[in-house]
């Protein structure tokens, strides 16, 4: 994303709010030293490496929404820009990075409690999901999030997809209150009672718009045994596993099964081996016998098949723990979405490798998901009120396109790549009527404009961002 160059009065403004808001909430919560290992571990803990050549004039560490409200009223009285951090996995620079201006670490909020009598979770927003998933299993429960453990809890604000989101619904729709801090400083709830149109619009969404969450309560769901697994397929697999994968998205109706195919492209020659190819499918289903609904994968020949009896933060550290970690790089999202059976599964397949094979300079991973929405899911979703995409039934999917480029690529290279990532997306059509998903999209594809909700969520930002705080110091979607 391409900000305007800052200005004098911009570039003091950081400073400013960090020597104020050390005043207000003390040196242990406000790090201006960029030396300091807690800086530093903040600073580099960013899944799109790029962000971690930006450097914060400060970084806050709040304890409660109390701390967030200060920092807040502190960074809009500097006129300071900022950005507010909780896992740091999305790949938009500024969303939850920023240079020469305030970030505010969401990391040391990690409290969480489990109500036995009502089966609700509460979370503070400084988790990753499987510090959450390691926390509930104990009491058989879970609750809806991210599929990799390292993701943060941000991933909610943007719908949130999970294995366990055929069953029920995206991770926003099992909100039952938040806790926001407005961009004003005020503390509010936001549930279906109370402040609804804010609920609303934060149940998919999108993050650092309407407010900061400082607490979720959310629905758990009860846990046991998963039949989950890896199967990883050469190259000359491919038309199978797609044949497999369609057939999956268009007919499964067991809500239990979930699954994501990826296809993966290395920058290194073929050699006419297909070694630099692989598809990874990931299967998970919920409950120990998974019967025949995975028969399609485990018959088509494959190299690895690690498919057998695991908890569900087993699960979530598949293909292998710290996945989050080790992925980090250059990293950029684009998103799709597409309906089944109209063939335009095979043409973004066909697009994305075309596309790959001819651009090996320019990546050192380039890989494209299909992630089904099934109708059980969007069942799921309206029967707990539904969520800000109001997500049509299913049958559908979203895709999900990556490019990891080399580190130290020249700024002309690295746009020329980014410039042609843009275009292959863009010139594979997307089915009308259907939302792009925040959590997958580049800032420049202006999802939340593909939301049938699209001018209710407008009006819903500005009347909690009335001045436009949020809108002008610190990153995100547009609502332009
Ligand atoms: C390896 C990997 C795996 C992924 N897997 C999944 C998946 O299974 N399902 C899925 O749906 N998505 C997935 N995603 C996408 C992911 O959901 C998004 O990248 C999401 O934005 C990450 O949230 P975060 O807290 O880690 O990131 P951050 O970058 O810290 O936050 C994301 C956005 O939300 C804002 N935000 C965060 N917390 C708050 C808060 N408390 N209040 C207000 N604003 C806030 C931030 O400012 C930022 O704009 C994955 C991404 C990666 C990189």
């Amino acid at each position: 994303m391409v900000l305007a160059p800052l200005k004098a009065s911009a570039l003091t403004a950081g400073p400013a709010a960090c020597a104020n808001l050390t005043n207000y909430l003390g040196s242990s919560k406000v790090n201006s030293n960029q030396l300091s290992l807690q800086y530093i571990n903040t600073r580099e803990d960013y899944w799109n490496a790029v962000q971690s050549n930006y450097a914060p004039s400060c970084i806050i560490y709040p304890s409660s929404a109390q701390d967030v409200s200060v920092a807040l009223q502190g960074i809009r009285a500097a006129r300071s820009r900022f950005a507010i951090k909780a896992g740091g996995h999305n790949p938009n620079t500024y969303f939850s990075s920023v240079d020469a201006g305030v970030l505010i670490d969401l990391g040391s909020m990690t409290d969480m409690l489990y109500d036995s009598e009502t089966t609700l979770a509460t979370y503070e927003p400084g988790s990753d999901f499987g510090h959450l998933y390691n926390y509930y299993v104990q009491f058989n429960r879970t609750v809806v999030g991210a599929r990799l453990a390292g993701v943060g809890t941000g991933l909610a604000l943007g719908g949130g997809l999970s294995f366990l989101s055929p069953q029920y619904g995206m991770a926003c729709d099992g909100f039952r209150e938040l806790e926001v801090v407005l961009p004003s400083g005020e503390i509010v709830t936001a549930s279906n009672t109370n402040n609804p149109d804010l609920f609303f619009a934060m149940r998919g969404g999108g993050g650092n718009a309407y407010g900061v969450v400082t607490k979720y309560t959310v629905q758990s769901r009860q846990i046991g045994e998963f039949y989950a697994g890896n199967i990883i397929y050469l190259f000359n697999q491919t038309t199978a596993v797609a044949e497999a994968i369609q057939n999956f998205i268009q007919y499964n109706d067991n809500p239990k099964a979930s699954i994501i195919g990826t296809y993966e492209m290395l920058p290194t020659p073929s050699l006419g081996l297909d070694l630099d190819r692989a598809v990874i499918m990931f299967l998970v289903h919920d409950g120990p016998d998974a019967g025949d609904v995975f028969q399609n994968f485990t018959k088509i020949p494959s190299l690895i098949n690690t498919l057998g009896i695991k908890t569900y933060p087993e699960v979530a550290n598949m293909p292998i723990s710290m996945e989050t970690e080790l992925s980090r790089g250059d990293n950029i999202f684009r998103v799709g979405v597409h309906r089944i059976g109209d063939g335009s599964y095979m043409t973004a397949l066909n697009n994305w490798f075309n596309w790959a094979e001819s651009n090996k300079g320019s990546y050192v991973l380039s890989s494209i998901d299909f992630q089904p929405i099934p109708r059980s899911l969007t069942d799921a979703s309206k029967s707990q009120g539904g969520n800000a995409m109001q997500m049509p039934d299913g049958p559908w999917f979203w895709v999900n396109y990556l490019i990891s480029t080399p580190p130290g690529m020249s700024q002309e290279d690295y746009n020329a790549a980014q410039a042609s990532f843009r275009e292959l997306v863009a010139n594979t059509t997307n089915a009308e009527g259907l939302p792009l998903f925040i959590n997958d999209a580049s800032y420049d594809q202006n999802p939340l404009s593909t939301f049938s909700t699209y001018s209710k969520l407008q009006g819903i930002k500005k009347k909690y961002d009335p001045d436009n705080f949020f809108a002008d110091y610190t990153g995100g979607w547009s609502f332009e």
